[in-house]
C-alpha cells in the first residue's frame, strides 16, 4: 500500500512539475523543478524518520508521533503492533504476579534454584524455614547458605527419592522435611515442611505409652505373682494370710481401674468430651455432693468446710465439672496430713466464677508448678502412689477448665498448704 502511493506521487510530480516546467521553460527548468520537488520531498521524509527515531528511543507505551501520507499508514501499522506487544506485556506480568503469589501462598517452603544451585526465587516460608531474604540471597549459591553437612551430602547424592529429616539449621528448634524436586531444564525445586510439631507430638505418644505401660506393668506384677503363688500352694497359707494377699491384689486392681477410668476421661475429652451444648449446671448441689464424698475419703481424718458466697449457675458439662472438682478436692485430701484443714469456696468474685480449694497439706515447691498439669507428672511418686494416685487428676483438671474456657491457678508452698482456684469467665454464669 506504502509502495502504491509513492509511485503514484512520484507519477504525479512527473506530471504536474515536470511536464508544464518543461514545456513552459524548457527540459533543464523541468530537470530542477523535479529535483526541487525529491529534495522537498527527502526532508519530508527525513523529518518523520526523526520523529520514529525519537519515539522508539523514549518507553513503549510512550504515543506514537502523528504522522502524514505514507508515514500515517506506517505510524497506524506500528501502533497496532505496539498495542499488541502491551497487552501481551501485561498477559505475561499478570500471569507471572498470579505465579509468585501462588508461590508465595503455597503451605511449604520452596526455593528455586538453577543447575549451578544458584538461587532463582524463595518463597515466604522457606525465607522463615532456612533464615533467608529473597531480596539479598536470590542468585546467592545454596550451599553458601544451607552448609549443613547433611544437607550437601543430600543435595550432591542426586537421590531425591526420599525426603531428608533436617536439623540443626539456622533457626533453633526447628525439625525440617526436605526434598528436592528436578524440573525442566536443569532446574530444580528444594521443598521444605516444618514437622516439629509433628515430632513433638510423636515424642509425646511415646512418652504416654510408655507412661500407661509403666503404670500398668507393676499392679499387673503384683497381681500375677499373688495369684500364681495361691493357685500354686493354696493350702500351705493360712486363711488370714490368704486374705491379706486377696487384699492386695484387689487394692492393686483398683488400681488399674482408676487408671484406666482416668484414661478413657482423658481421651473423651481430648475426642470432644460431652458433646457440644452446655447445659445449666448448679453449683451448690454439685458441690454439696463433692464435699460429702472429700468427708468420706478422709474419713474424719480432716477438718473440711464448704462455703459458697454467691449460689451460681454454670454453663457447662456436668459430669465434666463433677470430674474435674472432686479431683481437686481429692486431692487435697490425699496431700494433706491427718489433721489438716480443706477449705472448699464457690464465690463470684471481680465478674469471675471461683473454685477454690485451700488446704493445710503438704505443699508443692515451686519448680514444680509449671508442669504439675501433665500427664503422669507427679512431685512425689511414692506419696501419689499411696494414696491411690493415677497422675491424671490435674491433667483431666486442665483439659476440662479449658473446653469451659475457665483456667486454673495454683499457689502453693512446701509445709504449709496449697490453694487452687478454677476461674471461669463471666460469660459461663448464668443468673
Ligand atoms: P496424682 O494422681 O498423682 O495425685 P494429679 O495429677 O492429681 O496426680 O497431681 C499431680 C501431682 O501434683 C501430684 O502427684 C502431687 O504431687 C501434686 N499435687 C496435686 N494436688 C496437690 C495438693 N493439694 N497438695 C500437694 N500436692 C499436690
Amino acid at each position: 500500500m506504502i509502495w502504491g502511493r509513492s509511485f503514484w506521487l512520484l507519477l504525479a510530480i512527473a506530471c504536474f512539475v515536470f511536464a508544464p516546467v518543461a514545456i513552459v521553460y524548457g527540459l533543464s527548468w523541468g530537470l530542477t523543478a523535479v529535483i526541487v520537488c525529491l529534495l522537498l520531498m527527502l526532508c519530508w521524509h527525513l523529518l518523520h524518520l526523526r520523529q520514529l527515531v525519537g519515539w522508539l528511543e523514549g518507553p513503549l507505551n510512550s504515543p506514537l508521533p502523528r504522522g502524514r501520507g505514507v508515514w500515517e499508514i506506517a505510524f497506524a501499522v506500528l501502533h497496532r503492533r505496539v498495542r499488541i506487544r502491551l497487552s501481551q506485556q501485561q498477559l505475561l506480568s499478570d500471569t507471572i504476579e498470579r505465579f509468585v503469589r501462588a508461590f508465595h501462598a503455597l503451605p511449604e517452603g520452596v526455593i528455586a534454584f538453577d543447575r549451578h544451585q544458584h538461587i532463582d526465587w524463595i518463597n515466604e516460608l522457606a525465607e522463615m524455614h532456612f533464615a533467608l531474604s529473597e531480596a539479598t540471597d536470590r542468585g546467592q549459591a545454596l550451599t553458601n547458605l544451607i552448609r549443613h553437612p547433611d544437607f550437601v551430602t543430600y543435595l550432591d547424592s542426586g537421590r531425591y527419592a526420599e525426603p531428608m529429616i533436617f536439623r540443626g539449621g539456622r533457626v533453633d528448634g526447628l525439625t525440617l522435611m526436605l526434598q528436592i524436586i528436578p524440573y525442566g531444564n536443569d532446574q530444580s525445586l528444594l521443598v521444605s515442611r516444618d514437622i516439629s510439631q509433628l515430632e513433638r507430638m510423636e515424642a509425646m505418644r511415646r512418652d504416654f505409652i510408655a507412661n500407661v505401660s509403666h503404670e500398668l506393668k507393676t499392679p499387673l506384677t503384683v497381681v500375677a505373682g499373688f495369684s500364681e503363688m495361691l493357685s500354686d500352694d493354696y493350702e500351705t497359707y493360712s486363711l488370714e494370710e490368704v486374705k491379706h494377699y486377696l487384699t492386695l491384689i484387689c487394692e492393686q486392681n483398683g488400681r488399674m481401674k482408676r487408671l484406666i477410668d482416668d484414661l478413657l476421661t482423658l481421651s473423651a475429652l481430648e475426642t470432644g468430651g460431652s458433646g457440644s451444648n452446655h447445659d445449666p449446671v448448679a453449683v451448690e448441689p454439685m458441690l454439696h455432693s463433692i464435699l460429702a464424698d472429700a468427708q468420706a475419703l478422709s474419713a474424719g481424718q480432716h477438718e473440711i468446710t464448704l462455703t459458697i458466697e454467691t449460689p451460681s449457675v454454670l454453663a457447662g458439662y456436668a459430669n465434666e465439672l463433677r470430674s474435674a472438682f472432686s479431683n481437686l478436692a481429692g486431692n487435697a485430701v490425699r496431700y494433706t496430713s491427718p489433721g489438716g484443714r480443706i477449705d472448699l469456696i464457690w464465690r463470684v468474685h471481680e465478674g469471675f466464677g471461683e473454685f477454690v480449694v485451700a488446704d493445710t497439706g503438704i505443699g508443692i515447691a515451686s519448680q514444680h508448678l509449671p508442669r504439675l498439669t501433665e500427664r503422669f507428672y507427679r512431685v512425689d511418686r511414692s506419696r501419689s502412689r499411696e494414696t491411690g494416685g493415677t497422675g491424671l487428676g490435674l491433667a483431666i483438671v486442665k483439659h476440662v477448665l479449658t473446653r469451659h474456657h475457665a483456667t486454673l491457678e495454683i499457689e502453693s508452698e512446701p509445709g504449709k498448704g496449697s490453694r487452687f482456684t478454677a476461674r471461669f469467665p463471666e460469660s459461663s454464669l448464668i443468673n
